[in-house]
């Protein structure tokens, strides 16, 4: 039986470069489940190759990594992934792709029914209930080209949840969407997290997004440079320093908003 208070992310020390650049340059983070973690910092800071070793497919130079209890490696990376669910920015998708949304939530489910096996009626009522879940039950017989990015941000969080995951991580997820969709993604995923206590990690460059994790995490140059909750972060002197560049914010209806 799980506890509230497991550790279900363990990293330390985690070295991790690809050819002559050191992406992670001795990262140590412990993340408990049900844990709503937002990731900032600038671009190159290592963010994404972060994600990639919680799903399962880094490969360390140097640490250790434990994710749900199992060791970072080649034979554990499958059963790793089924576990993590895991959305992108918006892609650019052909809009002649012949593949609709219902199908695109499916695939979510492939990876827990293993090679040959045909999706049961009880996987089929997952992929129902996750489509409606992210609003998408309108548009399910749609091809994904034909999408707006707020729709595909929407199945492309309704195939993660497909998954049934225990962890679910985000990568800058709102990149590329204009203001309501934004809202409407950041709102969805707070309401998933509330209502599932799913852990959640959830890279983003929306400052004003970070009230809604219980703890950030600032990264740069390859390494975790501090982390505290929203209210601790969200200062001008922590953000123009990680970002090398001013940041001012004021105070609005009581909370800091990010000016520039
Ligand atoms: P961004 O905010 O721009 O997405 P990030 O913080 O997610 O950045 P990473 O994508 O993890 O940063 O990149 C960290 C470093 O590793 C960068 O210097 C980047 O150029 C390098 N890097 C990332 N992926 C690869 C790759 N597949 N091959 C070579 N270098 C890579």
């Amino acid at each position: 039986m799980a506890r509230a208070d497991e550790v279900v992310i363990e990293i330390e020390d985690a070295v991790v470069s690809y050819r002559e650049d050191v992406a992670l340059r001795g990262v140590s983070l412990t993340v408990r489940r049900g844990e709503f973690v937002g990731i900032i910092g600038p671009n190159g800071a290592g963010k994404t190759t972060l994600l990639t070793l919680v799903n399962g497919l880094g490969r360390l130079l140097s640490g250790r990594v434990r994710v749900l209890g199992k060791p970072l490696a080649p034979r554990n990376a499958h059963h790793i992934r089924t576990r993590v669910g895991y959305v992108a920015q918006v892609q650019d998708i052909d809009p002649r792709m012949p593949i609709t949304v219902r199908e695109v939530v499916m695939i979510g489910r492939y990876g827990r029914l293993g090679p040959f096996h045909r999706p049961t009626q009880a996987d089929r009522d997952v992929v129902e209930r996750m489509i409606e879940l992210v609003g998408m039950s309108p548009l399910a017989d749609r091809p994904i080209g034909h999408l707006s990015g707020g729709e595909q941000q929407r199945t492309a969080i309704a195939r993660a949840l497909a998954q049934e995951p225990d962890i679910f991580l985000l990568d800058e997820p709102t990149a590329f969407l204009d203001w309501r969709a934004q809202r409407e993604i950041l709102d969805l995923v707070q309401e998933i997290h509330r209502r599932q206590r799913l852990t959640t990690l959830f890279v983003t460059h929306d400052l004003n997004a970070l009230p809604r994790c219980d703890r950030v995490v600032l990264m740069k140059d390859g390494l975790i440079q501090g982390e505290g909750r929203a209210g601790a972060v969200l200062r001008n002197e922590v953000l123009s320093e990680l970002y090398g560049t001013p940041i001012t914010l004021i105070e609005h209806a009581g909370r800091q908003v990010v000016l520039s």
